[in-house]
């Protein structure tokens, strides 16, 4: 008999074990599981929710700046070139793009008068096309924008700079050469101008874009 006594406290005891012992943590658990439900929920769905929402816009974001640049560089018609002169501002610039020269020919460039040696910047990055001596641009660069759909062109350099060869990539504002008179310049001056390129892409066959605005230029009112 003595064994159903032990068998029967021993019930009590895990009975109460379980409501005491395991009931405790249970409720604990419980209620940090009913926490867990009640707040983590709220926390984990907004969570998601606000990362979902946070994540495709900041990728937007990052696509839409690294689509900036592209934009820029495609179609070079926002202000974004650099002036390729140092020293001079966009408010100097003067839009000689129409100028004529000669009966029937228009100047297609800028020219940006400097002293001899003023250092001569990429007005943006992309390859070096080519270096060629001309007997009216004297030492003159041709350089690629990023997308090979146009060419910077300048013109009547003293010289290159150091390092400068073809087929090299250019970043924007790196020194390229020095303000000359070279070819049929008269003084020294930066003759400058854009390409806008055929499909075979031939740095010397392009059509002639105004770069005034393009550097900040400003038209008289
Ligand atoms: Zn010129």
């Amino acid at each position: 008999m003595k064994w159903i006594y032990i068998f029967l406290s021993g019930v009590l005891l895990g009975v109460l074990m379980f409501f005491l012992g395991a009931g405790a943590p249970v409720p604990t658990v419980m209620s940090a599981m009913r926490a867990s439900t009640a707040v983590a929920p709220p926390i984990a769905i907004p969570g998601p929710a606000q990362v979902d929402m946070a994540e495709p816009s900041s990728i937007q974001r990052v696509a839409s700046t690294r689509f900036a640049p592209a934009v820029v560089i495609v179609k070079p018609v926002t202000n974004q070139l650099l002036i390729p002169v140092a020293g001079v501002s966009a408010s100097q610039l003067s839009d000689t793009f129409n100028q004529a020269r000669g009966i029937d020919r228009r100047h297609e460039a800028l020219d940006i008068p400097a002293p001899k040696g003023t250092h001569v910047f990429a007005v943006a990055d992309g390859k070096v096309a080519k270096l060629f001596d001309s007997k009216p641009g004297g030492l003159t660069i041709y350089q690629f924008d990023i997308s090979e759909k146009f060419v910077y062109y300048y013109a009547h350099l003293d010289r290159y700079a150091e390092g400068i060869e073809e087929g090299i990539l250019l970043k924007r504002g790196d020194l390229i050469g020095y303000v000359g008179a070279t070819g049929n310049a008269a003084t020294p001056h930066l003759h400058f101008t854009i390409f806008e390129l055929g499909p075979e892409k031939q740095w010397w066959k392009g059509s002639a874009i105004n770069p005034f605005t393009l550097l900040g230029g400003v038209q008289p009112p």
